[in-house]
């Protein structure tokens, strides 16, 4: 099982990543960052939502 992880300091907020797979991920809005809102995804394959992020804050770990 992968684990899809957002790097704050990285994402701009632009809300791709949310509008690709809203399962997995939420703009917060109070910080304006894109958070994850389950760890995994079933739904689709979010490494295409990762190479659509345009500042690459988007990582997905493999295994555990
Ligand atoms: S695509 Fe990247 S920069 Fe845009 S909201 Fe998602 S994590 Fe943030």
């Amino acid at each position: 099982m992968s684990k899809v992880k957002v790097d704050e300091n990285l994402c701009i907020g632009c809300g791709t990543c949310e509008a690709l797979c809203p399962k997995v991920f939420k703009l917060d809005m109070d910080s304006g960052k894109s958070k994850v809102i389950s760890d995994n995804c079933e739904e689709c394959d979010c490494q295409e939502v990762v190479n659509s992020c345009p500042v690459n804050a988007i990582s997905i770990e493999e295994g555990k």
